[in-house]
C-alpha cells in the first residue's frame, strides 16, 4: 500500500508550492529565488522539481514539501500533512478518528462565514444595487468573492452557532463580538464584505465597507490567530504571478482601488488594509519585486501617506516611483470616469519621489512666492544622490528670482541647498555619503543610474571593449562606488577588456566587495534593455556631469577676473562633454 505521504508528494509540485511565497525563476534544471529564511540579497535559494527538495546555498535551509509547510506556517508534521493532503485532494485514512485541530476549526469557521456573506449578497437588492453603481459586475463579485453582511444584529452569529461553531472561537476571528450581557452579535453589519486572502491564497480575514455614506467607512479585521494585518496585502494572491514576472507592484489605498486596477488590466495592484504600510509589508513586497509604483489619492492625506510609503519602501532598497493622479480621483473613480487606459497611463507615468515632490510643489505654490524657494531648498536638500540633485537644480534654476544667467542661478540655488546639507558638493568634491538612492538598481544602490548602464555594458560581450575604455577614463564616475569599481576594472585588466564568460574573469576584480557589486548587476533586469543608444546616452550624461563639476570648480576658484571661467563656459556651450578628462576616447561612443 502506498503511504499517504507518497501520494501527497506525488501530487504536489514543489515549485508551485514554494512559488506561492517566493518569486522563482527557472535556471536550467532548477528554480532560483530569494531565500525566505534569511535576508537574501542574491538568489541563493533553489528548488528542484526533479528531487522534490529546496535548498538555500547561503543559510543552509533545506527540505521537502512537508518541512516547507511546517516551517512557513509554523505547524507540526500532522498539520502539514493535512494541509497538503487537502490541496492534493488526498483523503487521509485516519482523518475521522482524530479531532479537528484548532487551526482546522478556525479555517472552517472562516469558510462558513464566507459562504454566508456570499449567499446574503444574492438576497439583498440594496447591496446589489450598490455594486452595480460601483461598476462591480458578476465576474468581479465572483472573482473577488465579494459578499454582504446584512444589517441585522446577529445574523452571522446565529448561523455559525447553528452550524456548530464555538462563538467564543469566532470572536477570536473577528467575526462576532460579545455584549455586556454575554450575548454574541455580528462584527459586520450592513456592509459589503471583502474576503482577505494571504499570499498563499488562505482566507485569513474580512474587510467591510459601508454601503453609501456612513461611519466608519471601513471596518477591517484586527489581528487574529490567522491574520497579521502588517503582513498581508490585499490582492497579493491574485497579483503574485504578474509580480514575479514583472518585478513591479502597484500600491493603492483600498479594496475598490485594487479591484479597479485589476479590472483595468493592472493586475499587479495591491493595498495595505486598515493600516498604513509597514516594514513587514515592504519586506513581503521585496520578496516578489524590485520596484513599487505608489498610486494613492491626490488629496492631502493621500500625499502624506505616499511620502511615508516612499521612506519605508526605499529603506528596503525597493525602487519607488509615485504616480500623479488627476486631482480628486482615485483608481476606482478614474476607471469609471475615464476608462482602463487612464489607470494604465497613471501607473506608467510614475515619477521619482524627488520629481514628484517638485511637481507637487509647483502645483501648490508659484516660484514668485518667497515661500516657494524655502520649500524647494528643503526638498532639494533631501535629494538621495548628487545626480538627482543636479537634475532638479537644472530644472528649477530658470525660475530662480533675480538671476537671468542660468549657471549663476544654479550656483546660487546650490549654495542655498548646501546650507541645509553640509555634505553637498559645491566645489566639485564628491559627496561620499550620497546613498542610498531610490532610483538605482536594488542590486547596486550605491551607483548612479548612468554608471549602472556603463557597468552593465561591461558585463555584455558586445559592449565590453567600449565599456572597458570608458572605465579607464579618470574623473568621469560620479559616485564613490562607481569610481572605485572603474578603477578596479582598470587595474584588473590594464591591457585590454577581458574575453569570455563573466565567471572566467570576474575573480580578477579586487576586492571582493567590488566584485560582488559588479556580479549583483548581472541580476539587474534592466541589463536586458541595453542598446548602443542607451549606452551612448549614459556616457553623455556622465560627461555632462563631469563637465558641470569642472565648471563649478573653476567658478569657485576663479572668482572675480574669471578669464578661465569664461573660457570654460564657452567651451561648454560649444561642446558640453569637452570638459571630461581625459579626451582620448572621444568618438568612441
Ligand atoms: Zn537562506
Amino acid at each position: 500500500m502506498t503511504d499517504e505521504r507518497d501520494e501527497v508528494r506525488a501530487r504536489i509540485d514543489i515549485a508551485e508550492l514554494v512559488g506561492r511565497e517566493v518569486a522563482l525563476k527557472r535556471a536550467g534544471k532548477v528554480y532560483k529565488g530569494l531565500c525566505p529564511f534569511h535576508q537574501d540579497r542574491n538568489p541563493s535559494f533553489t528548488v528542484s522539481a526533479e528531487t522534490g527538495r529546496y535548498k538555500c546555498w547561503s543559510c543552509g535551509e533545506t527540505g521537502d514539501i512537508f518541512t516547507w509547510v511546517m516551517k512557513r506556517q509554523n505547524v507540526e508534521f500532522g498539520e502539514a500533512l493535512r494541509i497538503l493532503a487537502k490541496q492534493a485532494g488526498v483523503t487521509l485514512a485516519n482523518r475521522s478518528s482524530t479531532p479537528p485541530s484548532v487551526k482546522q476549526a478556525q479555517e472552517a469557521a472562516m469558510d462558513e462565514a464566507l459562504r454566508f456573506f456570499r449567499d446574503q449578497l444574492t438576497r439583498s437588492s440594496t447591496a446589489k444595487e450598490y455594486c452595480d453603481g460601483r461598476g462591480l459586475d458578476q465576474s468581479a463579485l465572483d472573482g473577488w468573492e465579494i459578499g454582504y453582511a446584512p444589517d441585522v444584529g446577529e445574523a452571522l452569529a446565529v448561523h455559525l452557532k447553528k452550524k456548530g461553531f464555538s462563538l467564543g472561537e469566532c470572536k477570536n476571528l473577528f467575526l462576532v463580538d460579545q455584549d455586556a450581557g454575554g450575548g454574541y452579535f455580528d462584527k459586520f453589519r450592513g456592509r459589503l464584505i471583502f474576503p482577505i486572502r494571504d499570499e498563499r491564497g488562505e482566507l485569513v480575514a474580512f474587510g467591510g465597507r459601508v454601503l453609501g455614506q456612513g461611519h466608519p467607512k471601513y471596518i477591517n479585521s484586527s489581528d487574529t490567530p490567522l491574520y497579521r494585518k502588517s503582513r498581508v496585502l490585499y490582492g497579493m494572491n491574485r497579483a503574485r504571478e504578474r509580480l514575479s514576472a514583472q518585478h513591479q507592484a502597484v500600491l493603492v489605498e483600498g479594496y475598490l482601488d485594487v479591484i479597479a486596477c485589476h479590472r483595468a488590466g493592472v493586475t499587479n495592484a495591491l493595498a495595505s488594509l486598515g493600516t498604513s504600510l509597514s516594514e513587514d509589508h515592504a519586506k513581503l513586497l521585496k520578496r516578489w519585486c524590485s520596484e513599487v509604483v505608489i498610486l494613492y489619492d491626490s488629496d492631502d492625506a493621500g500625499q502624506k501617506a505616499a511620502e511615508r510609503a516612499v521612506k519605508i519602501l526605499s529603506a528596503e532598497n525597493l525602487r519607488v516611483s509615485v504616480a500623479l493622479m488627476p486631482p480628486g480621483d482615485d483608481p476606482d473613480t478614474l476607471l469609471r470616469r475615464v476608462g482602463p487606459a487612464a489607470v494604465q497611463k497613471a501607473v506608467a507615468g510614475g515619477l521619482s519621489p524627488m520629481e514628484y515632490g517638485v511637481q507637487a510643489l509647483l502645483q501648490r505654490l508659484s516660484p514668485n512666492q518667497p515661500e516657494f524657494w524655502g520649500e524647494a531648498v528643503t526638498l532639494l536638500a533631501e535629494a538621495p544622490t548628487e545626480m538627482e540633485l543636479d537634475r532638479q537644480i537644472v530644472r528649477l534654476a530658470p525660475m530662480y528670482p533675480g538671476l537671468k544667467d542660468s549657471v549663476q542661478a544654479q550656483n546660487a540655488l546650490r549654495r542655498e541647498v548646501a546650507k541645509m546639507r553640509p555634505n553637498v558638493r559645491t566645489n566639485g568634491n564628491r559627496d561620499r555619503s550620497s546613498r542610498p538612492r531610490s532610483d538605482a538598481s536594488p542590486a547596486a544602490p550605491q551607483l548612479a543610474g548612468a554608471e549602472i548602464v556603463v557597468f552593465h555594458a561591461f558585463l555584455e560581450p558586445q559592449f565590453r571593449p567600449r565599456a572597458w575604455m570608458f572605465a579607464r577614463t579618470r574623473d568621469l564616475f560620479v559616485t564613490d562606488a562607481g569610481t572605485r569599481l572603474s578603477e578596479a576594472i582598470a587595474t584588473a585588466f590594464p591591457q585590454a577588456a577581458p574575453q569570455g564568460p563573466t565567471s572566467e574573469w570576474l575573480h580578477r576584480i579586487e576586492p571582493e566587495e567590488l566584485r560582488q557589486l559588479l556580479s549583483d548587476l548581472t541580476l539587474d533586469l534592466r541589463a536586458s534593455r541595453l542598446s548602443d543608444e542607451y549606452v551612448t546616452d549614459a556616457v553623455q550624461k556622465l560627461r555632462e556631469m563631469a563637465g558641470d563639476r569642472r565648471l563649478r570648480e573653476v567658478r569657485e576658484q576663479a572668482t572675480g577676473s574669471d578669464e578661465e571661467y569664461q573660457y570654460f563656459l564657452k567651451l561648454k556651450e560649444r561642446k558640453p562633454d569637452a570638459l571630461a578628462k581625459p579626451k582620448e576616447e572621444d568618438g568612441l561612443f
